[in-house]
């Protein structure tokens, strides 16, 4: 199958431009996507960046600017700024435009935003799965999602029409599309994205603080299991904050279950149940496998890390 390589958009707005929204464009740019790419940030120092990179074709210090004309605007930055993002927008957004997100939590996302949408345009709501602990512009690359998912969660009102648009948008930039309930995707994600990133600053934060293990040594013994934790722990702090303040009951749902299955572990470690621990760990490596299996992971030892040593 061929992938048609004409533009789905005259013009496209991304506004947050760090390491989604550079992504984006460049994911855009290989498929050629976008007749013009217009992009907005905050300050002068992001623009210039950008500038320097070239990933778009105009650059904007006010969002209204960005969107004037524009078919597609996507909503870039972290989420705690959309409500006002999208309200600041809405007098100029263009009739029958399509505005999306990227935001990592949908339902608050949802509620914050769609008050805002203007009759005649048209709000999906999406959330690609696909990140580093990078952010900025600079972090930003066109494989970033390939073979990748990107997940949308329209409601029953959204345009069935614009819906197959964004979806088609995102399989050119690489990705894979699934349509899921917006509180149910709060859930999937509280799981495999949120709570991870929340044990691995608590992890880091609390190796940090021990008092009985130097700083120093816990930066030199680091090789192992912790070093993983600290790349979670290394993810953009205003990102990762407005994640936890906007999806806190499937967080602390998660959460509860988690400190369950933990309590079970310490009692197993305590009285010596080490067949407890070895059914667990055998369940465990078996879904490592099945990501693996999946196409989401490389088999290779220490995630095809290159094995460098420090001269
Ligand atoms: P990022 O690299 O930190 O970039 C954020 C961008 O937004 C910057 O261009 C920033 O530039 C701009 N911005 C505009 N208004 C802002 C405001 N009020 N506060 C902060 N920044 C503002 O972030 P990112 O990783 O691309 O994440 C962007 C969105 O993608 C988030 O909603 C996140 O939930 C979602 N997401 C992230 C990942 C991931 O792994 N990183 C994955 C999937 C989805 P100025 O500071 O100059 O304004």
């Amino acid at each position: 199958m061929t992938m048609d390589s004409r533009p789905l958009f005259g013009k496209v707005a991304l506004l947050g431009i760090g390491l989604i929204g550079s992504s984006m464009a460049h994911a855009m740019r290989r498929a050629g996507l976008a007749a013009h790419i217009a992009g907005y940030a905050r300050s002068p120092e992001t623009l210039e960046k950008a500038n320097s990179i070239g990933f778009a074709d105009g650059l904007h210090d006010a969002p209204e600017m960005a969107v004037r004309e524009a078919d597609f605007v996507v909503l870039a930055t972290p989420i705690g700024a959309f409500g006002e993002l999208a309200k600041e927008i809405a007098p100029h957004l263009k009739p029958g435009a399509i505005v999306s997100d990227v935001g990592s939590v949908k339902s608050a996302v949802i509620r914050d935003v769609s008050p805002h949408i203007p009759a005649g345009v048209h709000f999906v709501p999406a959330h690609p799965i696909a990140g580093t602990e990078q952010s900025g512009p600079e972090a930003g690359f066109p494989e970033l999602f390939d073979g990748r998912w990107c997940v949308l969660t329209p409601t029953p009102e959204t345009n069935a029409q614009a819906v197959e648009t964004v979806k088609t948008f995102w399989r050119r930039c690489g990705s894979e599309v699934e349509i899921m309930d917006a509180k149910h995707h709060d859930l999937v994600l509280g799981i495999t994205s949120h709570l991870p990133h929340l044990i691995a600053y608590n992890i880091v934060g609390t190796a940090a603080d021990l008092e009985q293990v130097t700083q120093s040594e816990v930066i030199k013994f680091s090789a192992g299991g912790f070093r993983d934790f600290t790349r979670i722990a290394a993810s953009d702090p205003t990102m990762w904050r407005d994640v936890f303040l906007n999806n806190r009951e499937a967080v602390l749902e998660v959460l509860g279950r988690f400190t369950e299955d933990l309590t079970a572990l310490q009692r197993a470690i305590r009285w010596g149940d080490g067949e407890a621990l070895f059914n667990l760990f055998t369940r465990t490596r078996a879904i490592r496998r099945s990501i693996i299996e999946a196409g989401q992971d490389t088999p290779a030892p220490n995630f095809g890390r290159l094995r460098t040593r420090k001269p």
